[in-house]
């Protein structure tokens, strides 16, 4: 199946999130995205009853009908528009590399996309594959997913007698900013369950990602001038300090993987007089979670109880959670059924615990248990961002094999 053409429509639109806009979407180009993709539905002999494009809010819900008597589950797929706005995705000029000799890859900026640095890239040996010119990102996050399931649509549509279920299918707008789900109306969708198409390399599936929450310090010391300050002086940048101090060297991003959790201090700023400092705490597992949550306040009351005239006070908000309780046990069928659709393409599966949280995660807890899989690249948010032609013509056969395997 091909999805290049579609891709390199799709990513001549900057599609750029912002995470200071404070608008819904976030951008104006996810909307011209949305109506090149709504046209396309459209030809593809979606009736228009069956499509429902939420102007406002910059969702678009598709169905393909089921056409069987068989009662078949309704089955979904998602995949986001916009682009991370840590790269720019303005004018992205694609670069191909055909038949893949696993030697440094000049992109035409002058920086180098070299297996030195990015080993993965000799699995793609003999393939060929897709960079930017190395000024933007590419934009396979998340427009590979878009290709993939836009080639599944098509297929289906023109081959009426491979039998199916509803297929629902749902383009959503910024997903790099986590608000992707705001809007998203999982009633309207009307699946029983969805994949998003978001991952990496081929083979991936995901259905366990981070529990999140962040905190907010806030310190007040006691300013009184050096020469006097003697017994006297508390300074609220070294409180700020001696908090996360107490933090084990062990539980930090950098010394972390797999399932392994972490506090991670991303912003602090402050004088003598007052200091702030924000935390994201994360864990795969929810008992470990709360009890870091706890950690991060108790250091805070320790530190605040050495001192009487400072105050230290530490809001902790949930962000998202970890869909894994959403799928296991009750809906292990539908890892199953991505897995055996794999296997049954020569695709070899890989599970991986995802550090991070994705829209699937939401959307498993507003009620439609939602994993993630596979959409083909590599080195997303950046200028090293890559994706393999044959990963997407592959990945594209495997929803129709997901969306068919009854
Ligand atoms: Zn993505």
């Amino acid at each position: 199946m091909n999805t290049t053409e579609k891709f390199l429509r799709y990513i001549s639109t900057d599609t750029t999130s912002s995470e200071d806009s404070g608008e819904h979407p976030s951008t104006s180009g996810q909307f011209e995205l949305a109506k090149v993709l709504v046209m396309e539905l459209l030809k593809m002999g979606i009736p228009r009853e069956d499509l429902f494009f939420d102007e406002e809010h910059c969702y678009i819900y598709a169905k393909i009908r089921s056409n069987t008597m068989l009662k078949l589950p309704s089955i979904g797929f998602i995949a986001h528009m916009d682009t991370s706005p840590e790269a720019s995705g303005k004018d992205v000029r694609a670069q191909f590399v055909f038949d893949y000799e696993g030697d440094d890859i000049e992109l035409k900026a002058g920086n180098i996309l070299s297996p030195d640095v990015f080993p993965e890239l000799l699995l793609y040996k003999g393939k060929t594959l897709i960079t930017s010119d190395g000024t933007t990102l590419l934009g396979a996050d998340d427009k590979a997913g878009i290709a993939e399931i836009m080639a599944m649509a098509d297929h289906l549509l023109e081959n009426p007698d491979i039998e199916h279920g509803d297929i629902c299918i749902a383009f959503t707008p910024d997903e790099e900013i986590g608000e992707g789900t705001e809007f998203f109306d999982v009633e309207r969708f009307g699946a029983d369950f969805a994949y998003t198409v978001d991952g990496g390399a081929i083979g991936e599936i995901s259905y366990e990602n981070f529990n999140a929450a962040s905190a907010s310090i806030d310190i007040k010391g006691c300013n009184v001038h050096p020469g006097e300050a003697k017994d006297k002086m508390v300074s609220a940048i070294r409180l700020a300090m001696q908090i996360d101090s107490c933090i084990p060297d062990s539980e930090r991003p950098e010394t972390t993987c797999d399932r392994e959790g972490f506090f991670h201090l991303c912003n602090m700023s402050g004088d003598v007089s007052s200091a702030s400092m924000k935390y994201i705490i994360r864990d795969h597992s929810m008992e470990k979670f709360e009890e870091k949550k706890q950690r991060l306040k108790a250091y805070c009351e320790r530190i605040a109880s050495e001192y009487s005239s400072c105050h230290i006070e530490c809001d902790i908000k949930d962000t998202y959670f970890n869909m894994y309780e959403k799928i296991y046990p009750d809906n292990m069928h539908i890892v199953d059924r991505a897995i055996s659709a794999m296997k049954a393409l020569d695709i070899e599966p890989q599970v991986l615990p995802i550090r991070g949280g994705t829209d699937g995660a939401m959307l498993s807890f507003k009620g439609l248990p939602c994993p993630n899989i596979c959409a083909g690249g590599h080195n997303f948010h950046g200028v090293y961002e890559y994706v393999c032609v044959e990963s997407m013509d592959k990945i594209a056969e495997l929803l129709v094999r997901i969306a068919t395997s009854d």
